[in-house]
């Protein structure tokens, strides 16, 4: 894998983005993030769609011949793209041709490629229906890649992947780019990585410690303060010796939890843990639930949010914050008597004026559905891949683009 160097973000955006390239005439691959969810046969959210825009916009404008891909579901029979080319037509206001064609990169497909005009623009079929995608097939990242004279990458969510369509294709094309979409991330995500104004302070919550492991090593070199609340942080509170009654827990994690702890001392890095937590009898909304102090949780009980004095000893550290990343919620939220945490962090995080970031998922969602996500400056499309991005690893996708030419 490409390494990733201090300021490697940066460098990417300084010579590879969509501006950089000639796109006037010539058919650019665009790899969009489509992978959209769907409720009773419609599109339940457009936004992956609506994030794509401003890249496609650019290429017609400029008299490109765009050709769009993506993938969607698992590749199951019935993941077809064709609604999302229904979608984009209304969006863009312009016939999108869709390319329904089973091999992806069949005849079919080949014909309609071969016919477009400058400012036309098409539709491929799921990659996954392609069993070469997630194998990062030689034979099929040739094939998408003939279709075209240049690569534009511009599904961050999916830039942690090596597949055909994002990583293999880049071989066989003499010019590839980050689209708009991509650039955006890498500005916010890259900019605090690589040179956060300070004070930098990282909040870590969700549920389980094993998925963000390397987050946490990585972190403890980058941020003044790390923030964890969460299912993960019963983890940490086990490890400093409290019980923790049946509140989740990884017990074979329970030494690196140490091992952070101490590490976090070492490095000077303020690391913040709930001081007390909502407990609950039961894992459901209307379960019998009161708020102890962490050393009291009983047995038995499970704790489901931080409390009330968490959320103030949480708050004052986010208060004279320049930087905030955000990834995981405070607690059980899809219950909404255990959202109170959640709520609370991105309401304080929406009256900072420091630089929010938001790493996608489960924390995206929270603060969109709170109605505070115009309030913050970057909500990433990619919860894994920004995980990624915060281990410190160059993406797969992006290092593909980064080493060209090098
Ligand atoms: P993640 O995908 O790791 O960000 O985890 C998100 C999930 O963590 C959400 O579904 C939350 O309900 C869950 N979660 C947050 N806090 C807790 C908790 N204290 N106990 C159990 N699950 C939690």
């Amino acid at each position: 894998m490409y390494p990733l160097q201090k300021g490697g973000f940066i460098k990417l955006l300084n010579k590879k983005t969509l501006k950089d390239i000639k796109v006037s005439g010539k058919k650019v691959l665009v790899r969009c993030d489509f992978n959209v969810p769907f409720k009773d046969g419609a599109i339940s959210d457009q936004n992956r769609i609506i994030s794509a825009l401003p890249t496609i916009k650019h290429l017609l404008a400029s008299g490109a011949k765009v050709i769009l891909c993506s993938h969607l579901g698992k590749g199951a029979k019935g993941d077809t793209l064709a609604p999302v080319a229904v979608a984009l037509e209304a969006h863009l206001g312009k016939k999108v041709t869709f390319a329904d064609d089973g091999e992806v990169v069949g005849q079919k497909t080949k014909d309609l490629v071969a016919n477009m005009g400058d400012g036309d623009i098409i539709l491929l079929q799921n990659t996954r229906f392609s069993g070469g995608e997630t194998t990062n097939c030689a034979i099929f990242s040739k094939e998408l890649a003939s279709l075209s004279d240049c690569f534009v990458f511009d599904a961050f969510g999916t830039a942690h992947r090596a597949h055909a369509s994002t990583v293999g294709v880049t071989e066989f094309l003499k010019e590839s780019a980050v689209g708009f979409l991509v650039e955006k991330e890498l500005k916010f995500l890259g900019e605090a990585i690589d040179n956060p104004q300070r004070p930098f302070v990282a909040i870590l919550g969700g549920a389980k410690v094993s998925d963000k492991i390397n987050v946490i090593a990585n972190l403890l070199d980058k941020v003044d303060t790390l923030i964890i609340g969460g299912g993960m942080a019963y983890t940490f509170i086990k490890a400093m010796g409290h019980e923790i009654g049946a509140s989740l827990l990884e017990e074979d994690k329970i030494e690196y939890a140490k091992k952070m702890l101490a590490e976090a001392k070492e490095k000077n890095v303020s690391l913040l843990l709930p001081i007390d937590t909502i407990i609950a009898k039961e894992f459901k909304n209307d379960a019998e639930a009161f708020s102890v102090d962490i050393e009291n949780i009983k047995e038995g009980y499970i704790g489901v949010d931080i409390g009330a004095k968490t959320i103030a000893h949480f708050e004052a550290a986010l208060r004279g914050a320049k930087t905030v990343i955000w990834n995981g919620p405070m607690g059980v939220f899809e219950m909404e008597n255990f959202a109170k945490g959640t709520k609370h962090i991105a309401k304080t995080l929406s009256e900072i004026g420091a630089v929010t970031i938001i790493g996608g998922g489960d924390s995206a969602a929270a603060v969109n559905i709170l109605g505070y996500g115009d309030k913050m400056s970057h909500i990433s499309t990619g919860g894994g891949a920004s995980l990624k991005f915060l281990e410190g690893v160059m993406l797969p996708a992006l290092g593909a683009i980064a080493q060209k030419d090098e």
